[in-house]
């Protein structure tokens, strides 16, 4: 079954994207709708009004003619008026007092309406729609207040049928719904397929990410090319998936290294504790070997103790221990214990605080940290060498420098100390029991107390590494 078919289909993003396109499209073709319909009744009534009063003022001008012959011309006008094809005509004529003193044949089902009786207040012409039975055209009138320096002399009513105007709304009507259902069937069809079309890389991108595991982490979703929200959500995929697979890669890694750092050891420790149990050994030799299996499971524990402080560093699960610290006094002790076998190497090792300097942190993680460095420094700096350490206090924060004159580090490899396992020359390395995890475990306790730590060095002439730590930390 398809993804998408596992999703119930009211619930599917194209099918909701389709609803709300043709939800929106069809509001506005109703307002749209709606207005010009408004619009066209409007406009054709204004018209009819117009026609109105043009027919009213053609009667006053009769009146005002042919005073004399005005039933005549009247009945003429008549005549031709309410012949009409379209827009017949019906009038009647009032005087001041509102007297009606002419009448024309009327239309079919109109009663002119009384005059208003405060129709001074009227200066121009007033219409009027006038309703009639169900089923019957309405009339629309228009009266007219024909006045004379002021005074009124004659009222004009004048009527028509509204027929033939319901009957164009009417046809514009059934055109717009015609309009409205192509619209509406057409809309919905396109924001359909708008929509599919749209959301169609979803479907690759969910389909790729399915079949992504951790054998196949170097495959990558495809873009389009469009640069649009749906493209960078594949490049942000993307770029999760390459840190993903860097983490993965660097895991395998550990791990493969971890394993090999602990085979060679375990392999010795067996092979010869077999090779002493093939035969009976005398009680001195029973102690030389205990003694060089001894110190294999040294480096093992070491090794084991050091792989657990960087797991336990990955999880996140290593805490610090913060106290207040008295940081120059701290390095005095380490720098006491380390100038015995300093000592035993010749090695010049000074230590220089001018100042008590005092800080937060955790006693034994710092330990590790120094006690890491300056090991180091003794491990790869030959006989008669000089190492100094110095701590110098700043104003929220503490500067420790480990410089020696020892046998440097090529350039190409700096950028790698700090990497788990790395190391410059293996087999030196291994002699003097570094297994390249140092440096990682110091890297981690300097960030875990929010500082930095650097390094320069010269081949053959020496290293400088150095530590700022905060006094306080956040
Ligand atoms: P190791 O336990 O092998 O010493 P580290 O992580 O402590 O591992 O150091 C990584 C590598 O960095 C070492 O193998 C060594 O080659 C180099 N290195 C570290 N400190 C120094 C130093 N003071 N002088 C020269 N090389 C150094």
């Amino acid at each position: 079954m398809s993804s998408k078919g596992k999703i119930k289909f009211y619930k599917r993003l194209d099918v909701r994207m389709a609803l709300w396109y043709t939800v929106t499209f069809l509001t506005m073709i109703i307002l749209i709708f709606g207005f010009l319909d408004y619009r066209f009744r409007r406009n054709l009534l204004k018209g009819i009004d117009r026609m109105l009063v043009d027919e009213t003022k053609e009667i006053i001008n009769v009146i005002l003619e042919n005073p004399e012959t005005l039933n005549d011309e009247l009945r003429e006008y008549e005549k031709v008026a309410s012949n009409r094809k379209y827009f017949p005509i019906a009038f009647r004529l009032l005087d001041q007092n509102e007297r009606d003193f002419f009448s024309s044949l009327t239309l079919p089902g109109l009663v002119f309406p009384k005059v208003f009786p405060d129709h001074n207040r009227y200066r121009k012409p007033v219409h009027t729609t006038l309703s009639v039975l169900q089923g019957e055209s309405p009339f629309r009138i228009c009266t007219h207040f024909y006045r004379e320096n002021g005074e009124l002399k004659y009222i004009v009513q004048i009527a028509t049928y509204l027929l033939p105007m319901e009957r164009t709304i009417e046809n514009f009507r059934e055109h717009l719904l015609t309009a409205f259902f192509l619209a509406f069937i057409f809309g919905s069809i396109g924001g359909w397929f708008l929509s599919r079309k749209s959301l169609r890389p979803i479907d690759k991108i969910t389909e790729t990410t399915k079949r992504i595991t951790a054998s196949n982490l170097s495959e990558r979703l495809a873009l389009q090319g469009s640069n649009d929200d749906l493209d960078r959500l594949a490049m942000t995929i993307n770029q999760m998936m390459e840190r993903l697979e860097e983490s993965f890669q660097k895991l395998t890694r550990f791990t493969a290294d971890a394993a090999h750092e602990l085979r060679t050891p375990l392999a010795a420790l067996k092979g010869e504790t077999e090779v002493f149990l093939s035969r009976k050994r005398s009680s001195e030799e029973y102690q030389e070997a205990l003694a060089n299996n001894l110190e294999r499971l040294d480096f093992l524990t070491k090794l084991v103790n050091d792989l657990l402080i960087l797991s336990q560093a990955d999880e996140g699960k290593a805490s610090l221990k913060i106290e207040n610290l008295n940081f120059s006094e701290l390095l005095k002790e380490l720098y006491e214990a380390f100038n015995v076998v300093a000592m035993q190497k010749k090695i010049s090792f000074t230590f220089s605080a001018l100042e008590e300097v005092l800080i937060n942190g955790d006693r034994i993680k710092l330990k590790q940290l120094f006690s890491n460095l300056i090991d180091n420094a003794i491990k790869y700096t030959p006989d008669g060498g000089n190492i100094g350490l110095t701590v110098q206090p700043g104003k929220c924060q503490a500067t420790v420098v480990i410089k020696d004159t020892g046998i440097g580090i090529p350039t190409n490899d700096l950028h790698h100390i700090f990497d788990r396992f790395y190391r410059v020359d293996t087999s030196r390395s291994r002699l003097s029991g570094g297994v390249g995890l140092g440096l990682s475990i110091c890297q981690w306790i300097v960030k875990a107390h929010q500082g930095t730590i650097d390094v320069k060095s010269t081949p053959q002439q020496g290293t400088t590494f150095t530590v700022i730590l905060p006094a306080t930390l956040s």
